[in-house]
């Protein structure tokens, strides 16, 4: 039992890229251990499972039921935990979305075993532990933490790792495991949009342009809106915004929150402590737009304007619009 498994989470038709990076993350750990490296596949219709072993899982676990097709987590511990009973990894990795963030501490608690959430690194020891390591006291230490129970789970976060490279034409086992799906406890009855930016992937964006506690109101997003428009890119925020309601959490970049790492991220009112650094530094090129020059972000910026960003910010949108 020194295998390592990696859920390969979908939204039906595709694969969500973290479970690309978990893929060459995982074959290192299962290289270490001295085991194989498999995946679960687990939706409503049926997926390929090829790139999944063209991306190193040695064997995939393809597991279908019609009420997959709904990210329930409570459908989805049910077959993940018969998968996990079926291959009995000793490592399950599961990528820090939204969905297995909350999927996750369910399969934990279902077998009674530990979670290590939010991990950003990964390593096998000399003893063969397996090392969970993420940051703990407001990002200020890495915690190198090593469980004693078995299975042993870890959510990673997105943007961590690469994904693993394609092998063209690398064979593995796939077996179609048939699902028992107990009686419906929980239903999807609606889906509520966010208030402002609806859904946001901000890991995938090329271009974030952020605020900070330099917005005064609600409102003045706009300007935000507007200069991340320019570049299609994505509107992100510090968290003292997100706390107040002026935008959804799935904006938030910082330690609780997003880990960003664009072509191009704009700070916009936004000071630099080390929570909200956590989440952005980085990234390739920072633009720090703050009006007090002795504020921190300047140190992690590549260009910085001093100067109040309801004056640089439309002016800085108006000129590269060629307005
Ligand atoms: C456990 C924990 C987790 C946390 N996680 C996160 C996290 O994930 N993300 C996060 O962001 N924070 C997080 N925080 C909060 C964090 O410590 C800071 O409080 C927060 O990042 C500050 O946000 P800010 O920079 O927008 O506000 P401030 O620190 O108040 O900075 C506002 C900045 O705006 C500038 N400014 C003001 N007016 C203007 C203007 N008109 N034009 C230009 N500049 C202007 C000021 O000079 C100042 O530098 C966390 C805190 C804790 C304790």
């Amino acid at each position: 039992m020194s295998d390592v498994m990696v859920f390969a989470e979908n939204n039906g038709n595709k694969i969500h890229p973290v479970s690309y990076e978990l893929l060459g993350k995982g074959k290192e750990l299962a290289d270490k251990l001295g085991g194989e490296l498999t995946a679960a596949l687990l939706s409503g219709t049926s997926l390929p499972a090829g790139e999944l072993i063209e991306r190193g899982a040695d064997r995939v676990y393809r597991g279908t039921a019609e009420r997959l097709a709904e990210p329930i987590e409570s459908s989805y511990r049910e077959v993940l935990v018969q998968v996990i009973e079926e291959a009995n990894p000793e490592v399950i990795l599961i990528g820090a979305t939204n969905f297995g963030r909350s999927l996750a501490p369910r399969v934990a608690m279902a077998l009674d075993t530990s979670l290590t959430a939010d991990c950003t690194g990964l390593d096998i020891d000399e003893e063969k532990n397996f090392v969970q390591i993420r940051p703990a006291f407001s990002g200020n230490i890495l915690a190198h933490i090593k469980s004693r129970t078995s299975p042993q789970l870890a959510t990673v976060r997105y943007r961590v790792f690469p994904e693993a490279g394609i092998e063209e034409g690398k064979e593995g086992e796939v077996i179609d495991v048939e699902l028992s799906l107990g009686g419906e406890d929980t239903k999807q009855v609606e889906v509520l949009e966010e208030r402002r930016g609806k859904k946001v992937n901000l890991e995938d964006a090329e271009v974030v342009v952020a605020a900070g506690r330099g917005l005064k109101k609600e409102e003045d997003f706009e300007l935000i809106e507007d200069l991340a428009s320019f570049f299609d890119g994505k509107v992100g925020a510090s968290r003292p915004l997100v706390d107040d309601g002026w935008i959804g959490r799935a904006h938030q970049v910082g330690y609780s929150g997003r880990r960003v790492k664009p072509r191009i991220y704009i700070a916009c009112g936004i000071s630099g402590q080390s929570q909200h650094l956590a989440g952005m530094k980085d990234s390739d090129m920072i633009i720090a737009i703050n009006s007090d020059p002795s504020a921190p972000i300047f140190d992690y910026a590549d260009y910085g304007l001093v100067g109040d960003l309801y004056e640089v910010v439309p002016e800085l949108t108006r000129q590269l619009k060629g307005e």
